[in-house]
């Protein structure tokens, strides 16, 4: 049988922790990964792309676990009551190809990003970032403000959303959050946001190349965290922050990002770093407090593993209603799978030894 973990699993999992120790240890478990790229099998995520959308498949490996992702993005989405984006995975053993999980991971993937997000301005924010505009104040929101509160000590955030019920759901959230000494500024306009801010996360939905930073809101030292450009044709940042030449770019996954990412818009030899470089200290994207850093994330595979394994592990280790699914037929005999189309009746029958049957 498989394991499920599904939604409200999900939610009691977190609970139990508190939803900014659950980010923290997720963040602690994709820092590790990431650490140890080389034993992971990579692979850009297969994209199908529709006029409204996207729906990707996002697998990785190590030498052990296999772990695939099914998520969409379609930004239009809220308008008839659904998600922008929505997932689920497996996580498999490898030296099988048996699945060990079917995981909902529509809450996983807010939790994972807010880790990774997290994860990368701990390494390339001035340390000292204590406050941060947020521009998309929908589903990702509240976590990425928690994760920021949590490991950076972000004090204050800066919200603008040009649909001011985000706005209003995500003070309300954070309201009912224990966050003591976050200060909430709501603002009129992106600039009025970014004014001021450390670090600036962009975390918007539209199918297009939007231009909600431009060059003249970006001030010396910021940290920019891209996280909603992540499809061709879908961009945050107008180029020209990129081509600052105190601009540091980030990525997670090079040949995924160029395509997804906001360097989509810069030539094919536009230097970017790797996260993994930048993580393991194989390289440092700042080099003064001046230097700009852009965390150019699209979201890759390996994080995805990180997270499932995660939640599988706390799944099995933490008591609470365990549920399985009997998606893969467990048969007496691995070579008679018609077993399962016998009638009840003949099922139930003895095979009929091999001396009876005619021989070819
Ligand atoms: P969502 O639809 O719930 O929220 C997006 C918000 O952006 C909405 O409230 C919308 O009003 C707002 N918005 C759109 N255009 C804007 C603009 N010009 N200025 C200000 N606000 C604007 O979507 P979500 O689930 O929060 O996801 C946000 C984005 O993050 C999506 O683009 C999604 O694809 C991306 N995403 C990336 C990763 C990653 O790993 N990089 C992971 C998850 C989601």
């Amino acid at each position: 049988m498989v394991d499920y973990i599904g939604v409200q699993r999900v939610q009691a999992l977190v609970r139990e922790q508190g939803t900014a120790r659950f980010i923290a240890g997720l963040a602690h478990e994709i820092e590790a990964d990431y650490r140890r790229w080389n034993v992971f099998t990579k692979s850009a995520r297969h994209a199908t792309y529709s006029p409204l959308g996207v729906i990707e498949l996002m697998p990785a490996s190590d030498d052990r676990q296999y772990a695939f992702k099914y998520v969409n993005g379609h930004p239009k989405n809220p308008a008839q009551g659904l998600l922008t984006v929505m997932a689920f995975g497996i996580l498999a053993d490898l030296e099988t190809g048996y699945p060990l999980a079917v995981a909902e991971m529509t809450l996983t993937t807010a939790l994972r990003t807010a880790a990774t997000s997290a994860l990368a301005a701990r390494a390339l924010a001035r340390p000292g970032s204590r406050v941060m505009a947020l521009i998309g104040n929908g589903s990702q929101s509240e976590f990425q403000t928690i994760a920021f509160y949590d490991q950076l000590g972000v004090r204050e955030v800066r919200l603008y959303d040009i649909d001011p019920h985000a706005t209003d759901k995500l003070v309300a959230n954070l309201a009912a959050e224990s966050l003591p000494d976050l200060r909430v500024v709501r603002c009129s306009s992106v600039a009025a946001a970014v004014a001021g801010a450390d670090i600036v996360t962009t975390i918007t939905a539209d199918k297009r190349n939007a231009i909600i930073l431009t060059p003249e809101m970006i001030r010396p030292g910021m940290h920019l965290n891209a996280v909603g450009g992540d499809c061709p044709g879908k961009t945050e940042l107008h180029p020209d922050i990129l081509r600052r030449t105190d601009a540091r770019v980030v990525v997670e996954y090079e040949p995924q990002s160029r395509h997804e990412g906001e360097v989509q818009q810069m030539p094919a030899d536009f230097p970017v770093l790797a996260l993994a470089d930048v993580l393991s200290g194989r390289c440092s994207a700042r080099s003064s407090e001046r230097d700009v850093t852009v965390f150019d994330s699209v979201g890759f595979a390996l994080e995805d593993f990180a997270a499932l394994r995660y939640v599988y592990r706390l799944h099995r280790q933490q008591r609470g209603d365990r549920f399985d699914i009997d998606l893969i037929p467990e048969l007496a005999d691995p070579k008679d799978l018609y077993a399962l189309l016998r009638t009840p009746s003949r099922a139930r029958e003895r095979p009929a030894p091999l001396t009876e049957v005619a021989r070819a």
